[in-house]
């Protein structure tokens, strides 16, 4: 077996910075210097008082622009991050029935998760196989249609766009944009909860979840709050769980329990940065570039080729490609790692020859450049 991980990249064309992880993803020095400069009056102290208060106001206010968001809708967060949103889902939004788009490991796991509280009936489950997406269709006495934007461990985007006769049902829209937020391109009134944790497509740190609501997904999470605290109800909303909570604590610019304070301080610089670069127009565009760099070096490429065939379900935020047989992924990603390149591994439980790389806002695209540069100089000499 060749030891390619001793193969040594030249600096000339290293990336400028070699994180590429699809989640955690690079966050950018100047947040990191924020987080160091103004984070020492702002760390350690009450996410009750002001400082904090305006900091989560400033995210708050900064995702209502970067995202248009329409006329009533809110910006409610909370801690625990997508993971917990989605058994928020199941306490706070669905009343009897989900329709849930599975097509990969977060979609599926959504789904799983729908499945598995006992007091909502088991989702109709639209399934498709890794690498295509499908969404969920209309049906009868369904309440909620939930899928993925970005389907993180395949590199799938999908559509966001209600499915038809699902408004006249009085059904929600849900949808997981965790790696998809501020990364592609979304009309916010498609959809009734746009939800995501920051350290994907967002460019922070974890631990929180972020939830754009629309007032039929507010107006849900009162009624289903209200029928829970009835005597005799089947339905157990944890208060770590409450929508209703999160939207209260939201609206006075708090999260129910204590919140990671440095997360909150890089997710507000990122946030400023996206709406001063441009915004929501400038982000996808800068994301697209990236991605198509990607795409079309490996459609080029004689030993790699872009996992997603579908040219239209090719994620511009998250890019898989896989590799010729006779290379091996795995010393690939580990021979980049000894070079300083991070994270470029594909989704473990897919199992494929497969290399992914995020492509976030954060994400140079002169960086995206020289990655290819660097995977065929380790393929060369290896
Ligand atoms: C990573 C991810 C999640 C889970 O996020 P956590 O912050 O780890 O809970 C959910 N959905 C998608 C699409 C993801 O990529």
């Amino acid at each position: 077996m060749t030891m390619v991980h001793s193969v040594t990249i030249p600096r000339s064309i290293l990336p400028s910075d070699g994180r590429f992880g699809s989640g955690p993803s690079k966050i950018r020095v100047d947040q990191m210097r924020t987080l160091f400069e103004a984070g020492t009056d702002l760390m350690g102290t009450s996410h009750r008082q002001p400082p904090i208060k305006h900091l989560v106001a400033s995210i708050q206010e900064g995702l209502h622009d970067l995202f248009s968001l329409p006329d009533g809708y809110e910006v409610v967060l909370g801690n625990g991050g997508a993971s917990a949103f989605w058994d928020i889902v199941s306490c706070c939004l669905v009343r009897q029935r989900a329709a849930c788009g599975s097509y990969g490991s977060f979609s599926g796991s959504f789904a799983t998760t729908m499945a598995a509280a006992p007091f909502i009936d088991d989702p109709a489950i639209y399934e498709s196989r890794p690498g295509t997406y499908r969404l969920p269709e209309y049906m009868d006495a369904v309440d909620a249609y939930c899928w993925a934007h970005n389907e993180t461990s395949t590199g799938v985007a999908a559509p966001v766009r209600r499915v038809a006769g699902s408004a006249e049902q009085g059904a929600l829209t849900i949808i997981d944009a965790t790696s998809g937020a501020a990364a592609l391109p979304v009309d916010i009134t498609q959809t009734d909860a746009y939800y995501c944790s920051p350290q994907k497509a967002l460019g922070s740190d974890g631990g929180l979840w972020i939830a754009m609501l629309s007032p039929a997904a507010i107006e849900r999470a009162d009624i289903i709050q209200r029928e829970a605290n009835e005597a005799g109800s089947a339905r157990w909303i944890p208060r770590f769980l409450s929508l209703q909570l999160a939207i209260n604590n939201s609206r006075k610019h708090q999260t129910l329990n204590t919140p990671a304070i440095a997360t909150l301080i890089m997710l507000e610089r990122q946030v400023r940065w996206l709406n001063d670069k441009g915004g929501l127009t400038w982000s996808t565009a800068r994301c697209t570039q990236s991605a198509e760099t990607l795409y079309s070096w490996a459609t080029r490429s004689d030993f790699a080729a872009p996992f997603v065939t579908d040219p239209d379900a090719r994620s511009h935020a998250v890019v898989t490609i896989d590799l010729d047989d006779a290379i091996d992924a795995n010393e690939i990603v580990a021979a980049l790692a000894a070079n300083g390149i991070r994270d470029t591994f594909g989704y473990r439980k897919l199992g494929r020859n497969q290399l992914r790389v995020g492509v976030f806002p954060s994400v140079e695209p002169g960086d995206v450049e020289a990655l290819t540069h660097c995977i065929d100089y380790v393929v060369e000499h290896r």
